[in-house]
């Protein structure tokens, strides 16, 4: 068997163990004679799936007593149409309500436009003046703004906020897709966390929501069942059929991620692959990551080349994904809106694979000053 490296920013790698135990389990899940699959999500077989897999995240995060966990689909971008309907939509002639909103990346912008149909947006802050490469200091929010809401990890343009803005009773909305169970979180400082599952938990399918109890029970008479909090709240995420399988999948990570010792140690390995990256990047002569270096995320890391005009970089660029991808370093490619490279460091890529890919990379850096000519200059 030949499993790959893979740096891909979502659908992204899964602990190899997960896999191993799903394919043991996969045509007679804990004796009941099938796969989790077929099973009835209203049954004693799945019950007992979806209690541990919630179970397991509240320990995991910490999450209060006072805040439901549900398992949703959509993923995080129909959180982008449901925060703004759940938390502050109105009535048909009613004055629309204030929400705030702080614009970090290309997620960031896109659950603000959504965010606008419903809501009276208050734009607090922007990084697009500079591509996003830093988070700004927002002003405190409109004291009478329903949500203040901000991705925690820009996933496209690789920035992350370290220190969360100063809200009062203003509830924290926070995407954290591309974050969650990364490193240490407080839940209680937010209102509403939500994340889609491919990044950090698990297989597409399963959005994670995770909100204050305070806040259900907000929506607009006209909004459509299927998008409605306390609805998914009442029924315990069973209202209709729930991503049975994605959900089973995701109790294999959690319980992965518990036998590591848990949040805190992962997050010192993903501090520690990531110093691994940046201090390659930092002193590289072809490379360099384009992002202020107080902002940088543990989790995406975008990089460019640093030579030529426009053509030859676009040049480089594509020859070395191609390259990675031969020596079995996949989806180094970055996101298609920014071009470039990016490299995904989530809970799941081992050391191993950063130090492989550095290795890569040093080589592939030899091999270019011979085949160019081009005396690179050192960016520091
Ligand atoms: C991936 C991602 C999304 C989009 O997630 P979908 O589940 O595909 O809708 C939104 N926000 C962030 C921060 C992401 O990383």
């Amino acid at each position: 068997m030949k499993r790959v490296y893979n740096f891909s920013a979502g659908p992204s790698m899964l602990p190899l163990p997960v896999l191993k135990q799903a394919a043991t389990e996969m045509t007679d899940a804990h004796g009941s004679g099938q796969s989790v699959m077929e099973m009835s999500h209203r049954s004693g077989d799945f019950k007992p799936i979806i209690e541990k897999t919630e179970a397991l995240l509240r320990s995991l995060m910490g999450i209060p007593k006072n805040y439901r966990v549900l398992f949703l689909q959509g993923g995080a971008s129909l959180q982008f149409s449901m925060i703004p309907l759940n938390l502050a939509g109105t009535e048909p002639g009613a004055p629309k309500k204030k929400a705030a909103y702080v614009e970090t990346g290309i997620w960031a912008k896109k659950a603000a436009e959504e965010g606008a149909k419903y809501v009276d947006l208050v734009l607090e802050a922007s990084s697009q003046d500079r591509a996003y490469t830093y988070i700004p200091r927002p002003p405190a929010p409109h004291p009478g703004a329903a949500y203040y809401h901000l991705t925690l990890n820009n996933t496209i343009v690789g920035t992350r906020w370290t220190e969360l803005p100063q809200t009062g009773a203003v509830p924290l909305v926070a995407d954290i897709s591309s974050s969650i169970l990364s490193e240490p979180l407080e839940v209680s400082r937010f209102g509403l966390l939500y994340a889609g599952a491919q990044k950090n938990l698990g297989p597409a399918g399963t959005t994670v929501v995770i909100i204050r109890e305070d806040l259900i029970g907000k929506a607009p008479s006209w909004t459509p069942v299927m998008l409605r909090y306390d609805i998914h709240a009442q029924e315990a995420s069973l209202y209709n059929t729930p991503p049975c399988y994605g959900i089973y999948i995701m109790g294999l990570v959690l319980e992965w991620l518990k036998g590591l010792g848990g949040v805190p140690a992962i997050a010192e390995l993903n501090r520690n692959k990531a110093a691994l990256f940046y201090g390659y990047l930092d002193h590289s002569r072809l490379f360099r990551s384009p992002v202020e270096p107080a902002f940088r995320s543990l989790m995406n890391i975008p990089f460019v080349a640093t030579v030529g005009d426009t053509g030859e970089r676009a040049n480089l660029e594509s020859r070395f994904v191609q390259e990675a991808a031969a020596q079995g370093l996949v989806n180094l490619a970055g996101h298609r809106l920014v071009g470039g490279m990016r490299a995904s460091l989530y809970n799941a890529m081992p050391i191993e694979g950063v130090q492989e890919l550095i290795r890569f990379m040093e080589r592939f850096e030899e091999r270019e000053k011979g085949r160019t000519g081009v005396s690179h200059t050192n960016h520091e």
